[in-house]
């Protein structure tokens, strides 16, 4: 039976002020008894904050990205030795705003690297971040356009052939994939819940015969994509749809933990 998990992407939002502010807030309104996992992703300046006001809760802090190297020379980034150190206990990789696709810009993706996310770099990066013990959280999910020339699986089965390379079936124990049509990443327009189950079983298949029956079985499957209190429900109910990744909606804590209630 896998666990429902629930997590909170913030992005580039909240002041440490605000992140503490929503930490208060949410632990009033959260679900009292409840099953389901739960996590946010603050920026990491806001990190240390966040989980020192979640010290004590059952709310799970982790980081948005990591490089995949220890230490050095490497301006700006963070490695998953420092972000456990914070008390980060998970983290996201391969957001699509990172593969350098902003969520409603449909534009070819070597013209806008912002980021310059491919699936080899993640590759590197989930390595790093099991090698830390952080559970990974890794995204796949195809754009409209490629969604309009039936391209969804095949994109989804390279993204994942492509992070998921090299790896034993023991090594990914702790794997969880979230998949994100990037077309519903902050759009309002959310997946149907019959398609993005399929989907999800997709993903199933693929790990069956990519990795093991074991894996397929036990690795934790989210939507994410305009997920609200609304929609939560009905999405989280279905069979291959093991909880969620939720952006915008994550930053109000009474919006989140309904959404987390309706897992
Ligand atoms: C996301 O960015 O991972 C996401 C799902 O965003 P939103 O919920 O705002 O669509």
């Amino acid at each position: 039976m896998r666990r429902k998990l629930v997590v909170g992407n913030w992005k580039m939002n909240k002041t440490v002020a605000e992140a503490d502010d929503w930490c208060w807030n949410y632990v009033e309104h959260q679900l009292i008894g409840s099953e389901t996992e739960v996590g946010v992703a603050p920026p990491y300046l806001g990190l240390v904050a966040v989980a020192e006001s979640l010290y004590g809760t059952d709310v799970m802090v982790g980081g948005q990205d990591a490089f995949w190297l220890e230490s050095g020379a490497y301006t700006g980034l963070v490695s998953p030795t420092m972000l456990k150190d914070a008390g980060g206990s998970f983290c996201i990789l391969g957001h699509s705003e990172r593969r350098g696709r902003f969520g409603k810009l449909e534009v070819p993706e070597e013209t806008l690297p912002y980021f310059s996310e491919t699936d080899a770099t993640l590759n590197l990066k989930l390595a790093a971040v099991l090698k830390a013990g952080l559970t990974p959280i890794l995204c796949c999910g195809e754009t409209q356009a490629e969604r309009d020339s039936g391209m969804t699986d095949s994109v989804i089965e390279r993204q994942l052939r492509g992070a998921l390379h090299g790896f034993t079936s023991k090594e990914l124990q702790p794997l969880v994939l979230a998949y994100e049509p990037v077309w519903a990443i902050g759009t309002g327009k959310v997946c149907d819940s019959g398609e993005a189950s399929r989907i999800s079983g997709f993903i199933r298949s693929h790990l069956k015969v990519a990795v093991s029956t074991k894996v397929s079985r036990s690795t934790r499957i989210l939507y994410g994509g305009s997920v609200k209190s609304s929609n939560a429900a009905e999405l989280f109910a279905m069979p291959d749809i093991d909880g969620g990744l939720v952006g915008g909606a994550s930053l109000d804590p009474a919006e989140f933990a309904k959404i987390v209630g309706a897992a």
